[in-house]
């Protein structure tokens, strides 16, 4: 490539829920198109990060941390960042699902999913992005979002899950035009369903119903999110942002 505006060679990527899914494929892409990774999760995430740095030659490292403490989250920025000298590239994507009927949700069942959805992509975004203003830089700010928060999934009932993606996609959008004048980008992707541990104890009939009003007619794979992350993260998407990017087979055009 003449222009290599792909390239995250020199970058640092903080990746929140590294350590399986989603966070864990896209963290491998982000090493191969030259990242140095640092993956922070609920979980000790090290053996990612160690095999990770043996595939791709990168500084790879993990932290644990939850993301609804906000204290814990901006901690770990402040020691990932002396630790790596740097940071540019945040993949905010740890989140959680659960399904019960809206009239029967606890209190505390709606807090919990609003609470990593939400105020955890909230805390771990403010801190990063008060990382770069203090170190006057600029930076990229990938959300994971969901399709579910442009329409409403069935059979399974959701609301919780839903109403916390909506919001991630208009506070990417909040933070995209507030942090805009000093340079740190903020956009989302919005996947479809995607085959990961999230995915594995969910009821078969659900899953094949899923895929047959989805019109790939199948699940997706975390590989197939990567190329949009890299995007985002990268020089070729220097007038994007504020906008979301949905990955879904099709599934939101029915
Ligand atoms: P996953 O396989 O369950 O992985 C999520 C990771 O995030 C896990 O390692 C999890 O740790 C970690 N995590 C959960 N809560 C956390 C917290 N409070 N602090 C730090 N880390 C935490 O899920 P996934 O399918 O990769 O999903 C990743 C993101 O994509 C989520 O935001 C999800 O909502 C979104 N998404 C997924 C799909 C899908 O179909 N899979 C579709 C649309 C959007 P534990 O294992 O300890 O919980």
């Amino acid at each position: 490539m003449k222009h290599d505006i792909f390239s995250l060679k020199g970058k640092v990527a903080l990746i929140t829920g590294g350590n399986q899914g989603i966070g864990k494929v896209v963290s491998r892409y982000l090493a191969d198109a030259g990242a140095d990774i640092v993956i922070v999760d609920l979980n000790d995430a090290s053996l990612v990060a160690a095999s990770i740095a043996a595939e791709y030659g990168v500084r790879a490292e993990a932290y644990v941390c939850d993301v609804t403490d906000r204290d814990g989250v901006a901690g770990v920025i402040a020691k990932a960042a002396a630790s790596m000298g740097a940071l540019d590239i945040l993949f905010n994507n740890a989140g959680i699902v659960y399904h019960k009927a809206a009239l029967d949700l606890t209190a505390d069942e709606w807090s919990s999913v609003l609470d990593v959805n939400l105020n955890g992509v909230f805390y771990v975004a403010q801190a990063f992005a008060n990382h770069l203003v203090a170190n006057g830089k600029g930076g990229s700010i990938i959300n994971t979002a969901s399709m579910s928060g442009t329409i409403v999934n069935v059979p399974q009932e959701q609301a919780s899950y839903n109403t916390s993606k909506a919001a991630v996609v208009h506070l990417t959008k909040s933070l995209a035009v507030e942090w805009a004048p000093k340079g740190i980008r903020v956009n989302c992707i919005s996947p479809g369903y995607i085959a990961t541990e999230m995915l594995q104890f969910i009821r078969q009939d659900w899953k094949d119903y899923w895929t047959s009003i989805i019109p790939f007619r199948r699940l997706g794979t975390p590989e197939e999110l990567a190329g949009a992350v890299i995007y985002l993260a990268s020089d070729a998407s220097t007038y994007t942002s504020g906008t979301d990017i949905i990955i879904d087979g099709g599934f939101t055009s029915v």
